[in-house]
């Protein structure tokens, strides 16, 4: 086929505009492996994308979709042959690079990781661009030396796509989980994952004091602003909090004193530019660790066509866990 369906991203009188069209093979960019996409997921920053709400597309038109799951139809680089069963998150792609939301799609062979044994190509978009980065923090906090016997570990945003998988991640290593949310309809929800408490969001949300109460000896934050503020704050002494997110805000309105009073660690993770060596270690534990019925529990399934609305409902906080997108 030298055309296919896609979501295409212009710009529009005011701001941009996504809308489904038909895409020219010929138009794909420069890249020595093309894709037949099978899944692709919903994250917060396609809902940013798709609604417009923050500038993450910096080339039009766009095609959207920052992961995919999908079988190389041919390839230029020796890593891989037609056949293939891939995995490709982050790299720019949807933001700069066209993007997961097309029957096809061209990338370098150097973003791709191979499918890692275990998981399906569906379990690989459940898992996707907030697994990895979620697998990213827990690895974080490992290599800074926190363990469960050190107290409990906290996880913000926790009935979004990152903190699920994180739940269930930190309790299978053994962690006493505390899940943040501001879904208390959910809780039963968490619990299943591995959540041993769930607190109300609103205890971490607003401006809060320098030094808190030590609550928790690690912490996995998706949310930002005061929530990290407080969190950092209420961190035990010598521990540690991966930050990865900002669905509160960018903004860290907090001070200096949990890092020079209580030698509190912040550990910044990033997944888009992460080095490959990294990814793939990351993909082999996700393979390993994240229980199948875990990962059933906290995914969605819908087809192409939903893909804008639930973009809507992303960014209103609507989405519970991972949306796994049917692209064929
Ligand atoms: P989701 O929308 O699935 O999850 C975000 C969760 O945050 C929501 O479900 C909600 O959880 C909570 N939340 C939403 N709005 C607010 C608010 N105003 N105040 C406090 N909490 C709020 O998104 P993802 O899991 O896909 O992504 C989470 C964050 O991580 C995003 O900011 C995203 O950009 C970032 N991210 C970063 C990556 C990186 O490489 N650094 C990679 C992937 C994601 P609840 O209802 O439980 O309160």
């Amino acid at each position: 086929m030298s055309t296919f369906s896609a979501i295409r991203i212009d710009k529009a009188e005011k701001g941009t505009q996504a809308a489904f069209a038909d895409f020219d093979e010929a138009d794909l960019m420069d890249g020595d492996v093309t894709v037949r996409v099978v899944h692709s997921t919903v994250n917060y920053k396609d809902g940013l994308a798709i609604t417009g709400k923050s500038p993450v597309v910096r080339r039009f038109p766009m095609i959207p979709g920052i992961d995919f799951s999908g079988v190389v139809e041919s390839s230029g680089n020796p890593a891989f042959k037609p056949g293939d069963f891939v995995v490709m998150t982050g790299w720019g792609m949807g933001e700069t690079h066209l993007g997961a939301y097309a029957q096809k799609a061209r990338v370098r062979g150097d973003w791709l990781v191979p499918l890692p044994p275990g998981l399906s190509l569906s379990d690989a978009m459940s898992v996707g661009t907030a697994g990895l980065t979620a697998m990213l923090c827990v690895q974080a906090l490992d290599a800074h030396g926190c363990k469960p016997a050190d107290g409990p570990a906290i996880v913000t945003g926790a009935a979004g796509g990152v903190g699920s998988v994180a739940v269930a991640l930190l309790k299978k290593a053994g962690w006493h989980v505390i899940a943040s949310t501001g879904r208390a309809s959910e809780a039963d929800y968490l619990k299943g994952l591995g959540a041993d408490e769930i607190i109300d969001r609103k205890e971490l949300s607003e401006p809060g004091r320098p030094l808190g109460k030590e609550r928790w000896a690690a912490g996995i934050d998706t949310v930002g602003s005061n929530t990290l503020a407080n969190l950092l704050a209420q961190t035990r002494y010598g521990g540690a909090i991966a930050a990865c997110g900002l669905a509160q805000g960018m903004d860290l309105p907090g001070s200096v004193a949990p890092f020079i009073l209580r030698g509190i660690s912040l550990l910044g993770i990033d997944s888009v530019m992460c080095p490959k060596d990294k990814r793939i270690a990351a993909w082999a534990r996700l393979a390993k660790d994240l229980d199948k019925s875990a990962l059933a529990a906290m995914t969605t399934h819908i087809p192409f066509e939903k893909v804008m609305d639930v973009a809507r409902d992303i960014i209103e906080g609507k989405v519970r866990g991972r949306v796994v997108v049917d692209i064929t």
